[in-house]
């Protein structure tokens, strides 16, 4: 299908300085989790961006020095020429598909603790170091700031010679250029005080990496477009008057802002384009092409932002995870198969721990080098197996559209009458509405598929199974949320759990109204509890939300979340109790236990909603697993995440009548 021609302008070539991106798809940098650590995952990664084609792909943060050592995250790096190597397999690929590659230098500053390399972290004065490590940094001295300029300029000549077209400066969110830009830099030198000091050290950056570099790169910014604030507060007024200082130095301004959080926030917390009035101003002062990004899936809200001046570029990292193929799929008419992020960030949590990139909607992501996994490509099938996937939720639904895309002819039974499981309950949850396109993609997919035949509001049993008679079967069933409060917390049910007022989640998203005041027990700690608590809430309950840990929902502080989500639930009204566990339940009250004293307490509870953990539903898969070729799946296997319900759904399609590993059952670098 030939794509509508009011798109074309997404498809341009925009020049860069001394470089020409193809098109105005612009992967921004973006942590894997692989880094240095994991460069050939990390370069087959980048190359799979750039066949579907992002006009130009970048590294994740680089660091230029031993001084800025992220340990235990994985950065990239270009310390001395032992690095170099790695970065052109990258650089070669990018290319190879007609892409630009872009690295981002990076010096950290006071976020680097340095807990490998051991050097002691800079600032522009002393003030801690790290995230809430037991250490500060140094203040810097004309010396150290004079070094700092000849390590980026030395990592900028490595960039080159590894090929890089686009080499960053890196004056954004809270690293060591971005604390000499902030008003809290007041040293006494020519780098601290007025504005223009602030900006000195930036500047000089700038000119001194174009000096050395320019005549083939490129050389981007990397800034905030305001110096923090709330979202509906963001200051401008200083990096504005900044920006107008340095206006035409760089080829290219790469906007931010400079809280992460919301530069890269949820669905559940900040809408696509949502740096826009923000940054809207920029292209006003500069000639240079600008780029920046804001989730955005939507070929229409590019091409506006495009029309109306806003941005050159469509900086992406998000919805080049979910797709890489989301340019190709544009410039083909296809946007209605971009398989659109849902703005979940588990993505983000690879790097938060130290683990390859995993992405919910897109499971062959990190997996192109280790299982040679490819978003767009699978093997064709390797038999004429008819297959019975029973459950139509996310694992259900991955599992069928990847087996019906390698030929098999694929049944799938669903008990309800709406699909996605869920997926398509919590998608109802307060700012969880985004999280049903792992549902809406999976079905459009399936609606391009003759061999793949769908049957709702059929629940199955085990007879019905047999009488079936697929060759092979898969148990997508899901798991339901334990009402007696076993978990991490209690090994055994807790006293009074029979109780009725004690109910759960589930309950809750079939349409449970419980009467107040509630408690919600959450010893799960990622997004239940505190969306639960929110939801009732919101109908005008007295909620108190009850955890174990110090803080609530404390899993979602590797999304980027938590803050955000306690914002929240205080704002709200709703009591929080951390530090405590749930006991024991009465006929109108709970017990409460300090998980630091061991003091008891009793406080009135009319409904309680236990969100501790899940059982699986496996009970076909025990009855028929002697009798029948059969396999659980998802949920119904081992309760997880969504994303790891897709993956599982479509590790089970790859792995259909393949030869798999024994072992280890992936490449290991
Ligand atoms: P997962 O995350 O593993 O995909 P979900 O809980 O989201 O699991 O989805 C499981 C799906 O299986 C639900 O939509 C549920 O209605 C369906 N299901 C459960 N038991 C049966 C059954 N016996 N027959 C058909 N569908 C079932
Ligand atoms: Fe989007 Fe979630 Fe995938 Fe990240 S993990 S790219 S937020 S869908």
């Amino acid at each position: 299908m030939a794509r509508d021609p009011r798109f074309d302008v997404l498809f341009e070539p925009v020049r860069i300085g001394p470089v020409t991106a193809p098109n105005r798809f612009y992967q921004v940098p973006h942590c894997t989790g692989m880094g240095y650590r994991r460069p050939q995952s990390l370069a087959a990664l980048r190359e799979v961006k750039a066949e579907g084609g992002w006009g130009t792909v970048c590294t994740e943060y680089c660091s230029i020095h031993p001084s800025s050592d992220d340990e235990p995250y994985p950065s990239a790096s270009l310390w001395d020429d032992q690095d170099i190597g790695w970065h052109t397999l990258m650089v070669d690929k990018v290319h190879a598909q007609g892409a630009l590659a872009g690295v981002e230098l990076w010096h950290g500053g006071a976020a680097s603790a340095n807990h490998y390399s051991r050097e002691v972290p800079l600032g522009p004065a002393s003030m801690p170091a790290g995230v809430n490590d037991p250490v500060q940094t140094k203040a810097m001295d004309k010396a150290d700031i004079r070094e700092l300029k000849r390590w980026h300029v030395e990592a900028a000549r490595r960039a080159q010679r590894a090929g890089f077209d686009i080499v960053y400066v890196y004056a954004a969110h809270w690293y060591l250029i971005s604390h000499f830009l902030l008003p809290s830099n007041q040293r006494s030198d020519e780098y601290g005080g007025s504005l223009e000091n602030r900006t000195r050290l930036l500047r000089e950056l700038i000119i001194e990496t174009k000096e050395a570099v320019g005549d083939t790169c490129a050389v981007a910014v990397r800034f905030s477009a305001s110096s923090g604030g709330e979202d509906d507060d963001q200051d401008t007024e200083e990096p504005r008057e900044m920006l107008e200082l340095l206006s035409d130095l760089p080829d290219l301004w790469d906007i931010t802002v400079h809280d992460y959080s919301y530069e890269m926030g949820t669905s559940r917390f900040v809408e696509e384009a949502g740096l826009e009035a923000t940054m809207s101003w920029v292209k006003s002062v500069t000639d240079k092409p600008v780029v920046s990004v804001g989730r955005f899936t939507s070929p229409e809200t590019m091409l506006r932002l495009v029309r109306q001046g806003v941005v050159d570029l469509i900086g992406a990292a998000r919805p080049s995870i979910a797709d890489p193929f989301l340019p190709q799929k544009i410039a083909e008419g296809r946007d209605d198969e971009i398989r659109e992020c849902i703005g979940c960030n588990i993505c983000y949590t690879g790097d938060q721990t130290g683990t390859p990139i995993r992405c919910t909607q897109n499971p062959t992501m990190g997996e192109e080098w280790r299982k040679g996994w490819h978003p767009e490509q699978i093997p064709v099938k390797g038999s004429d197996a008819k297959i019975l996937i029973v459950g139509g939720g996310p694992a259900g639904l991955e599992a069928a559209v990847s087996l019906g895309k390698r030929g098999y002819e694929v049944t799938v039974a669903e008990a309800r009458r709406e699909l996605g499981g869920r997926v398509t309950l919590e998608s109802g949850l307060p700012g969880l509405a985004q999280w049903a396109r792992v549902r809406d993609w999976r079905l459009n997919q399936i609606t391009k598929l003759p061999n793949v035949e769908i049957y709702r509001e059929s629940v199955v049993d085990e007879e019905q199974i047999l009488e079936f008679a697929a060759d092979r079967v898969l148990i997508a069933t899901g798991a339901t949320w334990r009402r007696d409060g076993m978990g991490r917390r209690h090994e055994a049910p807790i006293p009074g759990w029979e109780t009725p007022s004690v109910i759960t989640p589930d309950d809750v998203m079939a349409g449970l109204t419980p009467v107040g005041p509630v408690v919600v027990f959450d010893d799960d700690h990622y997004y239940m509890g505190g969306v639960i608590a929110e939801s009732l809430r919101r109908t005008g309950l007295d909620v108190t939300l009850v955890t174990p840990a110090n803080e609530v929902s404390t899993w979602t502080s590797h999304t980027e979340e938590q803050h955000r989500i306690q914002a929240r639930i205080l704002g709200l009204g709703i009591v929080l109790e951390t530090g405590a566990s749930l006991v024991s339940v009465g006929e109108r009250t709970v017990v409460l236990e300090s998980t630091h004293t061991g003091r008891t307490r009793e406080i009135e509870a009319a409904n309680v909603v236990m969100t501790t953990s899940r059982l699986p539903q496996d009970a076909l898969y025990h009855a028929l697993a002697d009798r029948i070729t059969i396999q659980r799946i998802g949920d119904c296997l081992a309760p997880g995440t969504i994303a790891t319900a897709v993956y599982s759904g479509h590790r089970a399609a790859r792995e259909m009548d393949a030869e798999v590993p024994i072992g280890v059952p992936f490449r290991r670098e």
